[in-house]
């Protein structure tokens, strides 16, 4: 499973390395994208002008966003010369954004459309998140439906692309996870299908040793227990989506950081037990002024 962030899929340039290394690998199968970030400090992410653009239609007003999020995903189509239009996806959004269909279904277009992108580029099947990702009605996450349900999909196709953040509720309607959730779907489908290893790209090359805002160019942590991790971002070292370590953790699937723009660069391995040969003494050093641990 590789998982792609925002930032490794902003713009058609960053489409062209995400292709460059799932295709340099027959065994990246199954691939979870997730909306166009940023493309420059300033930039707005697609997610954000979804959720914008809902407001402003849902009120019966003219959207800017719109126009905006059509701009984004149709100068991505031209720069990878794909001859797909989504001009038919883009008038059902903004008819669905008008009969009000949800903030969380707003958000997840943006997934969405990306992957239908993706698949095409890549030549894989796109399997929408709604179709295998559920929620309970209490809106917590259906984890026992999703891993039967995800698992017989997969099991019947070959290489996919599956939206991230995004699933369904009981009544049908869509739900998102909280932002970022992108790489709580990576894991879902990491442990549906059974991989040995989830890859987590985004745009560093891991965890590092120490905030380097402190410590001037400290090393990156080449391999890190689940436990260490928790530590870490407990004190504000966020890579990753805390929730995306469950499903992975219970089945004992090793988590691979991985930086787009460097794709040469060993990143950083979460694993359940590290062999010592693996790792130094000391993992990484974190802390927090005025912040006291009792351990009972
Ligand atoms: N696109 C969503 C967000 O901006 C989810 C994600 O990127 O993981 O939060």
């Amino acid at each position: 499973v590789t998982k792609f962030g925002g930032s490794s899929l902003a713009s058609a340039e960053q489409f062209k390395k995400v292709a460059d290394i799932v295709l340099a690998d027959k065994t990246r199968k199954y691939v979870v994208p997730s909306a166009p970030g940023k493309r420059f400090d300033g930039d707005t992410k697609v997610t954000d002008l979804l959720y914008q653009c809902y407001d402003e239609f849902s009120k019966g007003l003219d959207s800017v966003a719109f126009e905006q999020i059509k701009e984004r995903y149709n100068l991505i189509i031209e720069g990878l010369g794909l001859d797909i239009s989504l001009d038919e996806e883009y008038e059902l959004l903004r008819r669905s954004f008008i009969g009000r269909a949800g903030r969380d279904y707003a958000a997840s277009r943006g997934e969405y459309l990306n992957g239908i992108i993706l698949a095409k580029y890549l030549g894989f099947e796109f399997i929408d998140a709604a179709d295998v990702i559920f929620f309970k009605n209490d809106g917590t996450f259906d984890s026992e439906k999703t891993n039967t349900v995800m698992g017989e999909r997969l099991k019947n196709s070959g290489y996919c692309v599956i939206p991230g953040f995004y699933g369904k509720m009981p009544n049908d309607t869509i739900k998102t996870f909280s932002r970022g959730g992108s790489d709580i779907t990576g894991a879902i489908v990491a442990r549906a299908a059974n991989v040995d290893e989830y890859e987590n790209w985004t745009d560093v090359s891991g965890f590092m040793i120490a905030d380097p805002r402190i410590v001037k160019n400290p090393k990156y942590i080449s391999c890190i227990t689940y436990a260490e991790l928790r530590e870490l971002s407990y004190m504000g070292a966020t890579v990753l989506h805390a929730d995306s370590i469950f499903p992975v953790k219970t089945s004992g699937i090793p988590i691979r950081i991985k930086n787009t723009n460097a794709p040469n660069d060993e990143g950083t391995m979460i694993v359940t037990h590290a062999p010592s040969s693996d790792k130094g003494v000391i993992t990484g050093v974190a802390g927090k002024k005025d912040f006291s641990v009792i351990t009972l």
